[in-house]
């Protein structure tokens, strides 16, 4: 039994964690008393410690440079993240898309959410600040991206500079095989990790939560503290409130082993249902993106991550359907992949002069992905991810998509350009990624597991704020939307629990 009653217990310290935990701590105090509230961070993953210096790094973290996949197995890539204090906020590529106004009527329109661009500016504003959100310098960008934007908007599409999130950055482009930042510049929830330290919050690094003690009261539920296991013990902590922050696939995995979920989960018995819990799980089907070659270098392989440009295609004013072509032309390579590239020669003399003259160079890729109107993935009762529903847009557009890729690419003068045609990995079973929604907000407890103010319809205390509770997946990226509605979130939770 841990020797501390909390008023507040967060669990996951990943992109929304620390940010709750900020602001919460700031913001709110204990109703009727005023005094400062008792927070706990916990965390399954170790906390590299160290000030937050955007540029310069701390001696931890520069150690500890590590790629996600396959990397360093303390805070490797576990389902879907990264496991450490400031999860995957260490090892996104910090490519910026923030809410585009089409992406706010979306999630109105599938649960009901107030979710307006007016109420969220706040959440927006402070993620544009904290991240450092900015649009990637152009005398970064590489030769083959520039031509890019001037075919594309000369065969008249609409081009835009690509955002990114990061401070005194030297757009060395190592972070984009999701290797951390020696010198974090890369924007992440650290300094909202040192702020929430700062305000007195509890960091409870290394420390898995296995339970959510939710007591069932008739049909409902009141969630009371966490059962957790660190390398020593495994022992309770007792909260007044619990915010899951776990991200799209651990909460409601952790909600269902702790009794709250579909009648039909395989583990523990359920004592307080939602057949929402683990389903409605929307993201961005997979599409594999289309290669050139060309004669002369596109790059000078000195910049390898700052993706220039990108262009949106819609088909329909409702934006469903909607397609986003991100630009890489010309962007620099590990030996490894630059040996293993599609347009490399398979073996001796043409091989060993591909590599010395880094033939890399001469190729890039234009990628598309894509907000769909129907299809969604959820969890089985064994916890497997499974896709189910109309599948014909996603293979429509797709097809679309590569057309225009497989055009602008022609237009720019590409010596070969890989097929078109759709693989047969894009079908049904098609994985995706920047899954959300797998405790989706909404208005109707019947269709949904918080409310609009994060409050579980169905367990008193307790709220979840992360990827798992937006309606459906953005234009782009989810990182800044997450953290926009996760401010938004803080907020209300504040704004109802947390006010004198
Ligand atoms: C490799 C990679 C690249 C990405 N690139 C981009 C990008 O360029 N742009 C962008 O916008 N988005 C990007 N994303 C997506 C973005 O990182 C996610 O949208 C965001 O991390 C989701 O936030 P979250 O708080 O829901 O979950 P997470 O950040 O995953 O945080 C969850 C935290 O909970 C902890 N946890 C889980 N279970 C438990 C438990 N039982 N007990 C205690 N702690 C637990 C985990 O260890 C983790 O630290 C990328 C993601 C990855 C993985």
């Amino acid at each position: 039994m841990a020797d501390k009653t909390y008023d507040i217990a967060i669990v996951g310290a990943g992109f929304s964690g620390p940010i709750l935990a900020a602001n919460i701590a700031e913001k709110g105090v204990k109703q009727g008393t005023g005094d400062r509230l008792r927070i706990a961070l916990v965390e399954a993953g170790p906390h590299m410690e160290g000030t937050h210096r955007p540029g310069y790094g701390a001696p931890v973290r520069r150690r500890r440079i590590t790629n996600l996949v396959g990397g360093d197995p303390a805070f490797h890539w576990d389902d879907g993240g990264a496991r450490v204090v400031g999860g995957s906020s260490l090892h996104w590529q910090a490519s910026a898309f923030l809410p585009y106004p089409i992406d706010y009527v979306h999630w109105q329109e599938e649960t009901g959410v107030d979710w307006t661009p007016d109420k969220l500016r706040p959440g927006v504003e402070e993620t544009r600040r904290e991240f450092n959100v900015h649009e990637y310098p152009e005398e970064e960008n590489t030769r083959g991206n520039r031509l890019f934007n001037e075919v594309a908007t000369r065969m008249g599409y609409q081009t835009f500079r690509q955002q990114g999130a990061r401070r005194n950055c030297i757009y060395c482009g190592f972070c984009a095989g999701a290797h951390m930042c020696r010198y974090d510049a890369r924007s992440s929830t650290l300094g909202y990790v040192d702020k929430a330290l700062k305000l007195g919050v509890d960091i409870l690094a290394g420390t898995e939560v296995e339970r959510v003690l939710i007591e069932p009261t008739g049909k409902r539920g009141v969630a009371s503290g966490l059962i957790c296991r660190n390398a020593e013990s495994t022992y309770a902590i007792p909260a007044d409130h619990i915010i899951m922050a776990c991200g799209f696939r651990k909460t409601p995995l952790l909600l269902m082993r702790s009794g709250y979920g579909p009648p039909e989960w395989g583990g523990n018995p359920i004592t307080v249902v939602n057949p929402n819990i683990g389903k409605h799980i929307d993201g961005h089907p997979r599409i594999p993106g289309i290669s050139a070659i060309f004669d002369e270098a596109l790059g000078d392989g000195l910049v390898g991550s700052v993706r220039g440009y990108f262009i949106i295609h819609d088909d329909r004013p409702d934006g469903l359907g909607r397609l986003l072509l991100r630009a890489d032309l010309g962007g620099g390579a590990y030996p490894q992949t630059t040996a293993l590239n599609r347009f490399a020669p398979e073996f001796g003399q043409a091989h060993k002069d591909w590599m010395k003259n880094k033939g890399i160079l001469r190729t890039g890729s234009l990628n598309p992905s894509m907000a769909k109107a129907k299809g969604r993935w959820s969890f089985d009762p064994r916890g497997n991810l499974v896709y189910s529903g109309d599948h014909s847009m996603v293979v429509r557009r797709a097809r679309e998509g590569l057309e225009i890729a497989h055009g602008i690419l022609t237009e720019m003068g590409a010596r070969e350009i890989t097929s078109k045609d759709i693989p047969a990995r894009i079908n049904s079973a098609t994985r995706g990624s920047h899954l959300v929604g797998s405790c989706r907000a909404g208005t109707d407890p019947g269709t949904s597991v918080v409310n609009p103010y994060f409050e579980s319809h169905d367990v008193d205390n307790l709220y979840i704020c992360d990827a798992s509770v937006i309606p459906r997946v953005t234009t782009g990226n989810t990182g800044t939307p997450q953290a926009a509605v996760t401010v938004f979130g803080a907020a209300r939770i504040v704004e109802r629990h947390f006010q004198r």
